[in-house]
This record gives C-alpha cells, structure tokens and sequence, in this order.
C-alpha cells in the first residue's frame, strides 16, 4: 500500500485526495491538497505523524485558511485539518478549546458566562490553533493575552502542555514554538459584566463590518505593520488602492486587504502583493513583511 492508501484505509470518509484548497481557505482559491486529512484523536495525530515521519512526507496542519494563500499547484505531501477538532468547554474562569474551535465562538462563550479577556479578539475568522501560532490580536488584545496553557502533539507523536512562558509571543509570532500540532488551548480570564463585554464584542464586530471589505474573500491584513506605521496607510499614499490583477485588488475600502473580487487565481493575488510591496519600497524605502502565509507551489 502507498501511503495514500493507508491514509485512505485508516481515515475513511476523513481522508480526499486531489482536494481543492479554495474550499478550506478564506481566499476561496488555491490549488489542490495531494492528500487532506481530518485527524481527531492523539491516536489519529500518532498515526499521521508516524507515516509522515517514516516515510518522509511533507506534512501541515491547516486551521480555517484564514491567514493562507495557497498556489495553483497545489500542495504534496499531507495536509491536516483542525476543522472537527471543535469542542469549547467553560469552567469557572477558564475556558478550554480544541484547535479546531472558532475563535469567535469561544469569544462568543466567554461574553456570555461573563468572562472579559477576549472580547476584542471577535470577529478574528480563524482556528483556536491558528490564534494561538499566528498570536492573533485586535483592538488592543491578543491571544497570548489570556492564553494560560496549550496542549500539543510534536512530530515525532509525543504529547505536552506548554504555558504561554514556554514561547515567546510577540506581535503575530509564537517565537521558539517547537514543531507541533496544537491540540487544544486554555484561557484564563477575570469575571466581568456580560452586559458590558457583549457590548464591547458588538462593537469591535461593527467596527468590522464598517472597515474590513468583509463582502468579498480575503486573508485578512496581507502584511504586517512596520514600526509605528501601518501598512495600509503606506499602501493608500502609495495610490495603490484599487490597484488590480486579473480577478484580484486591493481593496478600497481597507488598503491592507487583497480581496478576491473576480475568480482571482492564486497568482493574481501573489503577483499583485509583489507589486505592492515592490512600489511600496520603490516610494517609502520600507519593505513590508508578509503576515500571510503562501503554500504550495505557484505558476510562474
Ligand atoms: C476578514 C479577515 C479579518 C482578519 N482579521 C484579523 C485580525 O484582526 N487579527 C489577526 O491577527 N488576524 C486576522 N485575520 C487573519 C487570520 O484570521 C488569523 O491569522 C488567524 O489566527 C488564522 O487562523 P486560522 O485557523 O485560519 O489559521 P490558518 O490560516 O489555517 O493557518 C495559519 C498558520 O497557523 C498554523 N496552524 C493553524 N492551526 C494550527 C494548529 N492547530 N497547530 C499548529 N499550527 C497551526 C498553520 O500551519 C499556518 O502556518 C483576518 C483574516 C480575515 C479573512
């Protein structure tokens, strides 16, 4: 048997092969996965990891593709999906998430058991996981905030619970995070008003809708802020905005997104994020850092 074939006895229903990527990220393109995965339990994780190891198979863990441009090519090797891994459990002070939990549902919770420490992190359209290892943040507050432990699986099968002292959290980074699997996560937070902090998650949720080009699919913000400035006003004074390639622009309405207006390929979007950090260099000498993540290989 082909590792394929093991994948596909072992996993069933859970293992496609040849999986369109547009599916599985906010982009809503991208070429395909050579094998895509839904792993649940450790067993599940252990079994995965073993073959990949064994056999020397590109492995990834994907959340909601919310921060992941994959190119048309596609991607070899095995790609995991956290996506039914999606239990949330209040208790007491805390809550507990696995990896594959939205964030915004477990933002969602802790408003309404009363618990403040992440309501401003609603409305952020991705994983737990995917919190935890991009260190997503909004409005003042990030994951690392109140994250108190988090469960993982590294490569080589064995399980640990990390405390946020274990990495080093800056701005989007998870900094000295060995090679894992984030399982699941603990939030520690402190008893507040739930009238008060479904409030505050109402807000941050219209400033949103009021900012973001949320009626087309995108990444979310393409780079990263450079020291004390912010890419989307290097972008919008560079006249960028609106700037277009082939189904794919930046927005007008918030210059730090691309957004797939028309069908855009995955080349559409990787060219037009060249374009924009290259004219950006060319007139402000600042080079702006991907917060985005490309996989996969892209037509030339
Ligand atoms: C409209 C829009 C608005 C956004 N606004 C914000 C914002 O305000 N703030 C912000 O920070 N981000 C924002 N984002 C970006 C994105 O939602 C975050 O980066 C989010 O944390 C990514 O989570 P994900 O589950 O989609 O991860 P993916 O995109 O699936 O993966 C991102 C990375 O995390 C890794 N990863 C995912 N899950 C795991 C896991 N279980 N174990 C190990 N590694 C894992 C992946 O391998 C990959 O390297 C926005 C995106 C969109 C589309």
């Amino acid at each position: 048997m082909d590792y394929k074939q093991e994948l596909q006895h072992f996993f069933g229903e859970n293992c496609l092969l040849c999986e369109p990527m547009g599916a599985h990220t906010t982009y809503r393109t991208g070429g395909p996965a050579e094998v895509y995965v839904y792993p649940q339990t450790n067993e599940e994780w252990e079994f995965v990891l073993k073959l990949a190891r064994t056999q020397n198979i590109p492995l990834r863990v994907l959340g909601f593709g919310s921060n992941i441009l994959v190119g048309s090519r596609g991607i070899g090797g095995i790609t995991c999906s956290t996506r039914k891994m999606n239990r949330i459990l209040v208790e007491q002070d805390t809550v507990k998430a696995q990896a594959g939990a939205p964030l915004d549902k477990v933002c969602e919770l802790a408003c309404k058991a009363g618990l403040a420490g992440m309501e401003k992190l609603s409305g952020i359209p991705g994983s737990v996981g995917g919190a935890v290892f991009m260190n997503a943040g909004a409005y003042g507050q990030e994951t690392a905030d109140c994250l108190e432990y988090f469960n993982i699986i590294d490569l080589e099968g064995r399980p640990a619970t990390l405390t946020k002292e274990d990495v080093k959290f800056s701005y989007r980074k998870a900094e000295g995070l060995p090679p894992c699997i984030i399982l699941s996560a603990g939030f520690a937070l402190e008893p507040g008003d739930f009238t008060q902090l479904l409030a505050a998650r109402n807000h941050v949720q219209h400033s949103r809708v009021e900012k973001q080009p949320l009626e087309f699919p995108s990444a979310g913000s393409v780079f990263k802020r450079p020291v004390g400035d912010y890419a989307s006003r290097l972008i919008d004074e560079a006249g960028l905005r609106g700037l277009r390639v082939g189904g794919a622009k930046v927005s007008e309405k918030h210059a730090g997104f691309i957004v797939n207006f028309n069908h855009a390929t995955p080349e559409d979007i990787k060219n037009l994020m060249d374009q924009v950090r290259a004219k950006v260099k060319e007139k402000f000498g600042v080079e702006l850092e991907l917060e985005q993540i490309l996989w996969g290989g892209f037509e030339a």
